[in-house]
């Protein structure tokens, strides 16, 4: 699997293109402004686009999809419990003073826990990770050791919790459960920033750290 990074917007967000290196098949993972470059990509080199997921519905994440629909029909995956949040993107664009016009195209596809995401011959575990958004999902590739963790965790930090929807509690349990339980080797592809790995998250987040705020972790 090759997995290319794509960062933009005010938010800097990160979404990824995955692509299956024996098929050529790829899945667009989180969307955001900066879609319309890849959109290009996908129309001149004629990427098969098997997918786009959505680890949670938050504006950042989502707002890029409609360029990647104009260029592929690939079927939209999103937990169904961040179906409200992604309906009102429109309500999310205003709190944040963006200009973004709505409706997005709705999902046809859901995600939910345990289910086993194939592309090509690639597969993903889908885990639910909620607490930073109530739908939030992250993606395991246990062959390629790396997870796509959307913004549940990030190098030297966690995701927001005051957002509609967050719960603090419940994203410090995901992180114990579902991104700590992961072998310290496995990269985690973040929704902001650098990416980094179970083991220096372990080690080092000022978060997840004994004593600290997250002694839970
Ligand atoms: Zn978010
Ligand atoms: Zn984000």
């Amino acid at each position: 699997m090759e997995v290319e990074t794509y960062t933009g917007g005010p938010f800097q967000e990160n979404g990824y293109l995955a692509v299956c290196s024996a098929t050529g098949k790829a899945i667009v993972i989180d969307p955001g402004a900066w879609a319309p470059r890849l959109a290009g990509k996908i129309r001149e080199e004629e990427i098969d686009v098997a997918a786009i997921v959505l680890t949670h519905a938050h504006l950042d994440h989502v707002e890029g999809v409609p360029a990647i629909r104009e260029v592929t029909d690939a079927p939209i995956h999103l937990h169904p419990t961040d179906r409200p949040l992604y309906d009102g993107a429109d309500r999310q664009a205003a709190a944040f003073g963006i200009p973004f016009k709505g409706p997005l195209p709705p999902p046809e596809k859901s995600l939910g826990h345990a289910q086993i995401f194939r592309f090509g011959q690639e597969e993903l575990r889908v885990r639910e990770a909620p607490g930073h958004a109530p739908g939030h999902v992250i993606l395991i590739s246990d062959a390629h050791r790396l997870a796509f963790v959307g913004d549940v965790v990030f190098m030297g930090s966690i995701g927001r919790t005051d957002l509609p929807g967050g719960d603090f509690q419940q994203l410090m349990a995901s992180i114990r459960e579902e991104v700590l339980s992961l072998p310290d080797d496995f990269r985690l592809l973040t929704g902001h920033g650098p990416e980094t790995t179970v083991g220096q998250e372990r080690a080092g987040n000022p978060f997840l750290r004994p004593n600290l705020r997250g002694g839970f972790a």
